[in-house]
């Protein structure tokens, strides 16, 4: 069977991504190969995407594939986007760094939001790179437990539940790892 590492130690984005992929392809985890993460020193999604898949291609001889994502949000000049997994560690958790963008966001009337994600697919030394993006709006209060990260305070645009309320059989098929996935699978026709 042909084998893919997926290059994520967050697991929420490895199932996600994992179920995007062609059921051809055993879909390996830098965890149980005990691979640490790469230090995202890009300023660009598609920077930190790229890096990480350079950076996982170097431990095994199959390909790679990795995202970097986040929340862009307009009214906070479009942070924390890249920094979106560095807030939660600065504030200890997802749960707290949400209650601090609703509390910095409490008299905010321009709630559109953004979510990002750059996919990198690395084969034999080439690297392929998407981008994918899915506008909405940021709730009012952190809602639903289904999910990860900050999906319990964005409403997809013509929704009107959270990520976190959606059941994730909807959610995998329309965020923005969904959107980039597409864009990767017509020039990667094997996934
Ligand atoms: P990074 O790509 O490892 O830098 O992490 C991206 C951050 O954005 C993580 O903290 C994720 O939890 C968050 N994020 C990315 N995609 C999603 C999503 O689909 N739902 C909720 N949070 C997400």
């Amino acid at each position: 069977m042909k084998k893919i590492l997926i290059g994520t130690h967050n697991k929420g984005k490895f199932k996600e991504i994992a179920h995007l992929i062609s059921k051809k392809y055993k879909k390996i985890s830098p965890i149980v190969l005990k691979i640490k993460s790469p230090r995202e020193t890009g300023k660009t999604f598609i920077s930190n995407s790229k890096l990480k898949a350079e950076f996982f291609s170097r431990f095994v001889n199959f390909p790679v594939i990795s995202d970097d994502s986040g929340l862009c949000i307009k009214a906070l000049n479009n942070k924390p986007g890249i920094y979106s997994a560095r807030l939660a560690k600065k504030h200890g958790s997802f749960f707290k760094a949400m209650k601090f963008i609703l509390k910095k966001m409490e008299k905010e009337k321009n709630r559109k939001a953004t979510f990002v994600c750059s996919l990198s697919y690395r084969k034999n030394k080439k690297i392929v790179s998407v981008q994918g993006k899915l506008n909405g709006r940021i709730s009012k209060k952190i809602i639903g437990k289904k999910g990860f990260g900050y999906d319990p305070i964005f409403i997809p645009l013509n929704e009107n539940i959270t990520f976190g309320q959606m059941l994730k059989s909807k959610k995998i098929k329309m965020d923005h790892r969904f959107i980039a996935f597409q864009k990767l699978k017509k020039k990667i026709k094997t996934l």
